[in-house]
């Protein structure tokens, strides 16, 4: 099994690997290559995978990685290739690359979408039932009966007012069991989780939100900027879609 990275250090943008199979894929797939390790996201939870490229140690070729995603427990590469054009063989090193300005943007949406569950969840007791976000933007969905315009606004400010706080994001993997036992976790459907896994992956902005995720987020809330409330509408008389957008640029480093 390939080393992991994207879980334990979100931060990473490059990476030296070996490539320990590649799969011609099939149909308008790219070929898919395995790196004995990776900082690729392979999405989930919302979050979109990464995209990047592959750089060959050997002579500089570049191989464009259009998409990424867990395939039998492994993260897998979807290369874009021209026809023709070879892919990157088994045995030779490369050095794995996100798309930062992207990525970032992500963890930054993800943060922000958490905050927003945090605020929703602390002052309005509403469960969320489903997110999705691309870089800069994303929606959730709440069980929340009495959501309103003038309620809407509140929550935004109230986001805004966490994100200045200036909060840190931790990411913790606990053993089943115990992540069982924490209260705020059950709201977050982790009872849901197949009973085969037995590590269970969270992240917790200190003093607001504990959920279990999977996700890539920043290190500190102060990182996400502000959010703007986009748009909010009923999908039921109870469930509620919040959309938010970032109001600051990326910043750049
Ligand atoms: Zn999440």
């Amino acid at each position: 099994m390939g080393e992991q990275l994207c879980y334990t250090d979100a931060y990473l943008r490059s990476v030296d690997a070996t490539v320990v199979s590649v799969d011609a894929g099939s149909g308008s797939a790219g070929p898919l290559v395995v790196l004995d390790t990776t900082q690729f996201y392979p999405g989930g939870g919302g979050q979109p995978p990464d995209r990047g490229t592959l750089l060959r140690t050997d002579d500089g070729r570049t191989w464009i990685v259009a998409s990424a995603r867990k395939a039998g427990g492994e993260i897998v590469h979807e290369l874009e290739l021209d026809a023709g054009a070879e892919p990157p063989a088994v045995g030779e090193r490369v050095t794995a690359e996100v798309d930062w300005a992207r990525r970032h943007a992500l963890m930054r949406t993800h943060t922000a979408l958490h905050t927003l569950c945090g605020v929703v969840w602390r002052d309005y007791g509403a469960l969320v039932t489903g997110g999705n976000m691309e870089p800069g933007a994303g929606r959730m969905d709440f069980e929340f009966e009495r959501m309103s315009g003038e309620l809407v606004d509140e929550i935004e400010a109230k986001v805004n007012t966490e994100l200045a706080l200036a909060r840190d994001v931790r990411v913790d993997v606990l053993p089943r069991a115990v992540a069982f036992e924490i209260p705020d976790l059950i709201r977050t459907k982790v009872n849901l989780l197949p009973p085969g896994i037995e590590q269970i992956r969270t992240i917790e902005i200190v003093g607001l939100d504990l959920q279990a995720d999977g996700g890539t987020h920043v290190a500190n809330t102060s990182e996400v900027g502000g959010i703007r409330v986009t748009g909010y509408e009923s999908k039921g008389r109870i469930n509620k879609r919040i959309r938010i957008e970032l109001t600051e640029p990326a910043a750049t480093a």
